[in-house]
């Protein structure tokens, strides 16, 4: 599975240990095996042959919460996040399947089937808080801290094609991840608020899928095929000037992870190319274009203090940093906060939090103090993902919502 140059960047790594500054999961458990450098050595040697694939070693490469900040930094140019998302495609094959990768891989593959149990969930979460009022928790989120799961998808409640409130001025395919398609529709709602009044023709295109970034990034690749393959063919048919992502991990998986793990399986990657190469998250779009929004003009002395949170995904994944501080920063009302340690992991990494929930439980927290830090009454994030990780570990009484970037966005402008 490991092609030949990226077992020769193995070598490359001469140990100097910058990786470990910014690894969230060393800064946790303060332990060698816990740095990036720790798990490519622990790689390098199984190659080797001098370490079997036992459940331990597994449960140190699982235990990185692929956030990319190692990769992004090391010297000697390691292809750390390809080394251990390959990794994992290993131990798919090698490793016997847990019972609960079993039922994520056979939900995620069939569009149908994911809708089903979202709406079982949606049953059983109704029961659960609102009947029985239990104080029972996922991982470290109480039942009632998640958010509600929709009745109807995004995708069916909209029309495949909508015409914009302005003068038209382009056209947009618009991915609705399974997140927005499910639950978050008011991420959805304002997407489609703030493309229209850019003059966007928004399509919505029947048939899309799951980006399948969870199957893949679990290594379960076999199984993430089909869905990538049935959204290339349908995105790529689409005659549109851009693909617009409101989800992070959709928008990396588009961009980036679908190419390489294309080519990584020695597949055609040209189809792969040509869309990652229209894909633009939503701050992109409306960051260029902030100007021609009609934003309201504050007329009062109170601001809110919007604090912003970088998702993995959004800054790593599609180097897409300063756009959502320049949305911020541009709405009169809002007073942008930084705050320390934006573009560090907040500990969610999808199903990462349920599965590891004291290493997870122990980012979660810097990242929540740095939020309470600021003084702010909102974080904004671009990702669904993170947005549930954030809500969930704070509660009511810290008295700050979270929210996506176009939401905000779309708080501020008026209905002209
Ligand atoms: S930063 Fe790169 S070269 Fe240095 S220890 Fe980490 S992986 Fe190895
Ligand atoms: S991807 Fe993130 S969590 Fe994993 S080793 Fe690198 S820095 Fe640590």
């Amino acid at each position: 599975m490991f092609p030949q140059n990226l077992k020769d960047d193995l070598d490359h790594c001469f140990k100097c240990g910058m990786c470990q500054q910014v690894c969230p999961t060393f800064k946790v458990m303060r332990r060698e095996y816990y740095t990036p450098r720790g798990r490519v050595q622990i790689i390098k040697h199984y190659l080797e042959r001098d370490l079997e694939l036992t459940p331990e070693l597994s449960r140190l490469i699982m235990s990185c919460m692929l956030c990319d900040a190692c990769a992004s930094l090391c010297p000697s140019g390691v292809r750390i996040d390809r080394l251990f998302r390959l990794m994992r495609v290993e131990m798919d094959h090698r490793a016997p399947k847990t019972l609960g990768k079993k039922l994520l891989i056979s939900i995620l593959k069939n569009g149908d089937r994911l809708r089903k149990a979202a709406l079982l969930s949606r049953i059983g979460q109704r029961l659960l808080v609102d009947v029985f009022r239990t104080d029972a928790k996922i991982g470290a989120i109480p039942l009632a801290r998640f958010p509600r799961i929709a009745k109807e998808t995004f995708r069916n409640k909209n029309k495949e094609n909508i015409t914009p409130a302005r003068k038209r001025s382009g056209s947009v395919v618009y991915f609705t991840g399974c997140a927005t398609d499910l639950i978050y529709h008011d991420v959805g709602d304002a997407v489609l608020r703030v493309l229209s009044q850019l003059g966007l023709e928004v399509i919505i295109p029947r048939g899309l899928v799951c980006c399948s970034a969870p199957l893949f990034l679990s290594g379960a690749v076999e199984s993430s095929l089909p869905n990538i393959f049935k959204n290339l063919d349908i995105l790529d048919g689409v005659d549109a000037d851009a693909i617009v992502v409101d989800c992070a991990t959709c928008g990396a998986a588009l961009k980036k992870g679908i190419p390489e793990l294309l080519e990584d399986l020695g597949l055609d990657t040209e189809k792969a190319k040509r869309v990652a190469n229209k894909v633009k998250d939503v701050s992109q779009i409306v960051s260029e274009r902030i100007e021609e929004l009609p934003i309201l003009r504050n007329t009062t002395d109170q601001q809110l203090v919007v604090t912003y949170h970088d998702p993995c995904h959004l800054v790593r994944g599609m180097g897409v940093t300063l756009e959502p501080r320049t949305i911020l920063s541009g709405i009169d009302g809002i007073k942008f906060v930084e705050m320390e340690g934006s573009n560090e992991c907040c500990g969610g990494a999808g199903s990462y939090q349920f599965e590891n929930v004291d290493i997870s439980s122990g980012v979660t927290s810097r990242k929540t103090n740095n939020i309470k830090a600021t003084g702010a009454n909102i974080v904004a994030t671009g990702c669904p993902g993170c947005r549930l990780t954030l809500t969930g570990n704070m509660s009511a009484d810290d008295n700050i919502d979270v929210l996506h970037t176009v939401q905000l966005v779309s708080r501020f402008m008026t209905n002209q």
